[in-house]
């Protein structure tokens, strides 16, 4: 069962010469074949692309050309993550017949190790939402409950590689759409430091904010991935012209002196069964050798509305691109140039994105600039500070990441304001710009998945993901069952 096993066990059967490409990508277009009419993680699946893609790779292979230890595996990526020649729809009727004539660097740089692709996954539209049930293309369904919801924005990065369909994949997180969805499924998924990844091909939600991360089954899967996409890029004024200074080798689990800071404000107003298990997980550590910090970040409580303002007026800007004229949907019944815009946009938009637009737009207006942008930009500076104060005392900062498991479907999507409150753990770390993942910690009685959240200090990647190594390994198996 090749479609089993991980990135770095591929990688070695394959510089073994025990497998092929081929066989590798039969398998997995096999599974997903089988599996995907239920889950629903992908948008785009690239079957034929795929097989010819292998080929290509088991040729460089056998004539000793291989691009790196990784050539020929097949790896999901985000579908609002510019591939080249390959639909990319952000699940909105907007782009739902957009074909990119560039792809974003992240993806470029999978490619020129010789990773392939095995297709575009399911999201909210525009990544705005927690559950995928903001897709125009239907909503993806959770692999251990298909009652329930697979968390979100990157709903079809998570699932696909909880049940096997995928080994890693790409997502993007600007609120905490990676370690939601980790959270809800069982795997493992990362947010890098702003910065650390670049943007250019990663289609804008919310500038600031936005940062694209890697889900696989193991740490050190979604470590190497990081690594791979890791790096400066002259294209993105906003990526950090560093050197990758974190190695998946050095992940060896040991703890002993790490001092970790458990802020109180992440453990109200959550789940019994969560807040037991964080803890119980939090005394294993010290039992392991770690030291334990009570801390506070006590502005905590304002992260949602300044987030809901941040990342609505930039969006509000970012999609003003969208008007029907250059690319993407256009209305066809508009009679001018306004009516071209307006109906393009009312037609092209579903109701969330809408929604966000209008707040956002709001907010920047004159007369409530002041009020509203401006203030949320003085509280995102709190935010800031609240970290720079705790990292100066601890290493990492150890939180749930969800307040429940994985909800039902339905639930919550009439309500926004209580979908906005599902993101109230995650949002601060994008407001600060630091690394953080989501690393399973077990399940509830329900056999529901709970995600731990470890948070670092900026290019601390390398400690929050030893800390997640140290958690895996004690940990129970969280594979889905079919
Ligand atoms: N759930 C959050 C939102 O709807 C975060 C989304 C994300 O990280 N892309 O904005």
């Amino acid at each position: 069962m090749l479609y089993k096993k991980s990135l770095l066990e591929l990688s070695e059967l394959l510089e073994k010469k025990e497998v092929t490409s081929v066989e590798i990508a039969e398998s997995l277009i096999k599974r997903i074949n089988d599996s995907d009419n239920n889950i629903n993680s992908y948008i785009t699946k690239c079957g034929d692309e795929l097989i010819s893609a292998a080929r290509e790779s088991d040729a460089r292979r056998s004539s000793g050309k291989q691009l790196s230890e990784f050539d020929g595996i097949p790896v999901a990526v985000k579908d609002n993550i510019n591939t080249r020649g390959i639909r990319t729809t952000c699940a909105s009727k907007m782009l739902e017949n957009f074909i990119p004539p560039f792809s974003a660097t992240s993806f470029e740089k999978l490619q020129a190790k010789g990773i392939l692709l095995c297709g575009k996954t399911n999201m909210d539209e525009f990544a705005m939402g927690s559950s995928t049930e903001n897709s125009y293309f239907g909503p993806t369904l959770n692999p251990h409950d298909t009652e329930r919801v697979p968390g979100g924005s990157s709903g079809g990065s998570a699932a696909s590689v909880a049940s096997f369909m995928a080994p890693v994949s790409l997502g993007s997180d600007t609120g905490g759409s990676i370690r939601q969805p980790a959270a809800f499924c069982g795997v493992v998924g990362i947010k890098p430091t702003y910065g650390r990844v670049s943007r250019y091909g990663l289609v804008a939600f919310a500038s600031s904010l936005d940062q694209i991360g890697t889900f696989g089954r193991t740490v050190k899967d979604t470590s190497k991935t990081l690594e791979i996409i890791s790096g400066y890029d002259r294209k993105d004024s906003t990526s950090i012209n560093m050197e990758v200074d974190f190695k998946t080798e050095n992940l060896n689990g040991d703890i002993k002196g790490t001092v970790i800071g458990v802020p109180e404000e992440y453990f109200q107003g959550i789940s019994g069964e969560i807040k037991d298990k964080i803890e119980g997980k939090i005394r294993d550590l010290e039992g392991a050798g770690a030291v334990i910090k009570p801390i506070s970040l006590k502005f905590t409580e304002y992260a949602i509305p300044i987030y809901y303002l941040i990342a609505t007026a930039e969006a509000s800007s970012n999609l003003a691109r969208y008007d029907g004229v250059r690319y993407g949907y256009r209305s066809p019944s508009s009679t001018d140039l306004s009516s071209l815009y307006n109906k393009s946009r009312s037609e092209g938009f579903g109701k969330e994105v809408k929604r966000r637009i209008i707040l956002g737009t709001y907010s920047l207006s004159s007369g409530y600039y002041d009020a509203y942008y401006l203030k949320a930009l003085k509280g995102r500076t709190l935010i800031i500070e609240d970290f720079r104060k705790a990292f100066s005392e601890v290493d990492a900062i150890i939180t749930p990441v969800t307040t429940t498991t994985a909800f039902k479907l339905g639930e919550m999507i009439s309500d926004p304001l209580q979908m906005y409150m599902s993101d109230i753990l995650t949002i601060s770390a994008n407001l600060a710009g630091i690394p953080a993942l989501s690393v399973p910690a077990g399940k509830d009685s329900a056999g529901l998945p709970i995600g731990l959240q470890i948070m670092g200090n900026h290019f601390q990647e390398e400690k929050i993901l030893n800390i997640a190594e140290y958690i895996e390994r004690n940990c129970e198996d969280m594979s889905v069952s079919f």
